[in-house]
């Protein structure tokens, strides 16, 4: 006969795996989330006093910078205050790319990818193909604060955020649903669409050829704790096959934080981050001591030597596609760089403002 006490050691023995899981996840339930995770952090992030800094995409200048800004100020958790600047730019029918008035699918149908990433916990949520929410970058928050898994998909997502009384809209712009059927109209001489301009009877007008367009917000944080975070949200690429998902929600590609060292996120051509792991190489370069800059450019030269389809060069050798990587260190250091050129937005006390990024091929 076993005694209790020798029942209880074998089975906590067996099950020792799942009572951790369980008490790993009531952990992460406490209230307060973020901000109780973050009183998790190693001592050193706790004691390193920096100057709150926040850097990413062009797109995050001004709006989403400044409030990113102002709530660290405050003392907001740095993930909180990187979603909260980002979800501004996603409620903005304006600002295209991104949440409502982004770009849709092949059929007409915004399908969004976000990611979040909190440094103090290394806990991470993202949704891909999300329908009719606009604001993806705070759903992507509830899957990383409220549920064990990182990514939800399509019909999930949606229904994950229905579940949380997140508004539901149709997300298609006049605009943008404008730009979609020009797009369709200019597809192919052999079908019953007529040309834009084009009236029966008449010859059709000529247009520009419209730009492939591409748009994503991505935002990096640092704390005066030097705590740091970072979120990517986007309606990805424009026109693209129902169901594709680019790199802003899968981490390590779009986004990487490591809390100890610092945040980074991407734009760009999705498929070719993901191929390189781009985020991740540019942490992992910040871990060997290396400028967020200087990390961002080895990012850039591996998502280079990584993608080599024959299409995306030049007859000259030169690159026919873009990638931007952004990052901030733990020190409050900003940096970026990308394929060929461009600007990125940086904020820290001195204000809000785009600076040009490092480059490896200049246009
Ligand atoms: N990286 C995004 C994607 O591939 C697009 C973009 O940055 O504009 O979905």
């Amino acid at each position: 006969m076993l005694s209790r006490r020798s029942l209880f050691a074998r089975l906590a023995a067996a099950g020792g795996a799942l009572l951790t899981a369980r008490f790993a996840r009531a952990e992460r339930h406490r209230p307060g989330g973020p901000a109780a995770s973050g009183e998790r952090a190693p001592a050193i992030l706790k004691h390193s006093l920096v100057a709150p800094c926040v850097a990413g995409s062009a797109n995050a200048d001004p709006e989403a910078c400044e409030r990113a800004l102002a709530l660290m100020e405050q003392g907001a958790d740095s993930l909180d205050a990187v979603v909260e600047g980002v979800s501004l730019v996603e409620d903005d029918p304006e600002k295209g790319g991104v949440g409502l008035g982004g770009l849709p699918n092949e059929r007409g149908v915004l399908q969004l990818d976000a990611s979040v990433m909190h440094g103090p916990t290394h806990e991470a949520g993202a949704v891909a193909s999300l329908e009719r929410v606009r604001n993806a970058a705070k759903v992507a928050l509830k899957v990383c604060w409220e549920t064990d898994h990182v990514l939800l998909v399509g019909p999930g997502a949606l229904e994950f955020a229905r579940m949380h009384g997140f508004e539901e809209q149709d997300l298609l712009t006049d605009k943008a649903r404008k730009a979609w059927l020009r797009w369709k109209q200019r597809l192919s001489d052999e079908d019953d669409w007529f040309e834009p301009g084009f009236k029966k009877g008449s010859h059709g007008i000529e247009e520009p050829e419209g730009e492939r367009v591409l748009g994503t917000i991505h935002l990096s944080g640092c704390n005066a704790k030097g705590e740091v975070s970072g979120v990517t949200s986007t309606s990805g690429l424009a026109w693209k096959i129902p169901g594709r998902v680019g790199d802003s929600p899968i981490i390590g590609a779009g986004l990487y934080v490591r809390g100890t060292v610092g945040s980074a996120g991407a734009t760009g051509r999705g498929e070719a981050a993901i191929i390189a792991g781009g985020s991740q190489a540019v942490v992992d370069a910040m871990a060997r001591g290396l400028h967020p800059t200087d990390a961002c450019l080895e990012a850039v030269d591996r998502t280079l030597e990584m993608n080599r389809k024959p299409y995306l060069w030049n007859e000259d050798g030169t690159p026919a596609f873009q990638v931007s990587y952004y990052a901030v260190d733990v020190k409050g250091r900003a940096g970026g760089a990308s394929i060929q050129g461009g600007r990125m937005a940086v904020a820290d006390r001195k204000g809000s403002r785009r600076v040009d990024m490092a480059q490896r091929f200049g246009r």
